[in-house]
């Protein structure tokens, strides 16, 4: 069975939740082991694991992707926060 990953959906998905969103990607067996690990913090395991080329090539799409996608939300929150708190001082005054 092929999973697939999502941003926006949060990491992986099924193939039954992947139809019906955009910016799916299938991701391979080995790419989910690595993301598990790392997920885990098993960061021993992942320095013990051969990751050729390919499987780099698809561990930094997937990581840059999501990381962007998260800064990009917190950037948004942080610009939101600024907007409350300057409301607030204005009605203050
Ligand atoms: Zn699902």
């Amino acid at each position: 069975m092929t999973n697939y990953f999502n941003h926006l959906g949060g990491g992986t998905l099924c193939p039954g939740c992947a139809g019906t969103r955009p910016m799916v990607y299938a991701l391979t067996v080995n790419a989910q082991k690595v993301l598990r690990l790392l997920q885990g913090y098993d960061y021993n395991a992942v320095s013990r694991l051969k990751i050729d080329d390919e499987l780099s090539r698809e561990l930094d799409l997937c990581m840059n992707g999501y990381l962007k996608h998260l800064l990009e939300k917190n950037i948004k929150s942080a610009a939101w926060l600024d907007t409350l708190r300057d409301q607030r001082m204005t009605l203050k005054q």
